[in-house]
């Protein structure tokens, strides 16, 4: 993460997840947050040690990390967040928004979800602190049928795409390319991954 000029930026999002692989659907909800909450900067932050879920060991934190700066380079208000990965700890949202909200300091702090991690957000790591600290944006999803009530939620067609779908049509050696980018299809193919 750069801290230089953090003064002029006042509306932050932050994007947590295991993308593994990043995917179209992520891409997809990263630009409408950017464009609808007219953010001045959206971070991806790769989970590092998940606290729920433990799928994120099929490819290291380093080459998610690579396959997010990669998509990141197409967007000037997408930025890499290694916060997760390089901490040694287990991941708490929580404390990745500390830290964020910490370089930040004044500006608003957007948390983007999905709708399956929604239904056990109150569940997460001080909550209710997080609650005064940022606003919750919610996507819908395919599948998901959520009884959340009071969180922004951005319109948006449903995205049918998960990176379990893409691990599954890439251990099929099936096309790719409606589902992620081709830099990161290339760093796929490159580095052997998900095979
Ligand atoms: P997996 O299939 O491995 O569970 P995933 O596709 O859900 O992965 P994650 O990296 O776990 O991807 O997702 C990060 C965030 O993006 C989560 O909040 C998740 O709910 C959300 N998300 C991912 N894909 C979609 C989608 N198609 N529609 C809505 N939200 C999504």
């Amino acid at each position: 993460m750069d801290n230089n000029n953090n003064n002029n930026i006042k509306k932050i999002g932050i994007f947590g997840g295991s993308f593994n692989p990043v995917h179209r659907g992520h891409m997809e909800m990263a630009n409408l947050a950017i464009e609808k909450l007219d953010l001045d900067r959206l971070y991806l932050v790769p989970v590092g040690t998940p606290c729920h879920r433990c799928d994120n060991d099929f490819v290291s934190g380093q080459d998610r990390m690579a396959m997010i700066k990669l998509v990141c380079l197409n967007n000037k208000k997408l930025f890499p967040c290694d916060y997760e990965i390089i901490s040694e700890k287990v991941s708490y949202t929580y404390d990745t928004l500390l830290k964020i909200a910490e370089i930040h300091p004044d500006s608003l702090i957007y948390e983007i979800i999905g709708e399956d991690s929604a239904e056990y957000l109150t569940s997460w790591k001080n909550y209710e602190k997080m609650v005064d600290l940022c606003k919750f944006v919610f996507f819908k999803r395919k599948g998901y049928q959520s009884t959340i009530h009071g969180l922004l939620t951005i319109e948006a067609p449903l995205f049918n795409i998960s990176s379990t779908l893409i691990r599954e049509k890439i251990k099929n050696n099936e096309p790719l390319e409606d589902y992620i980018t081709p830099e990161v299809e290339e760093y796929i193919r490159e580095h052997n991954l998900y095979r």
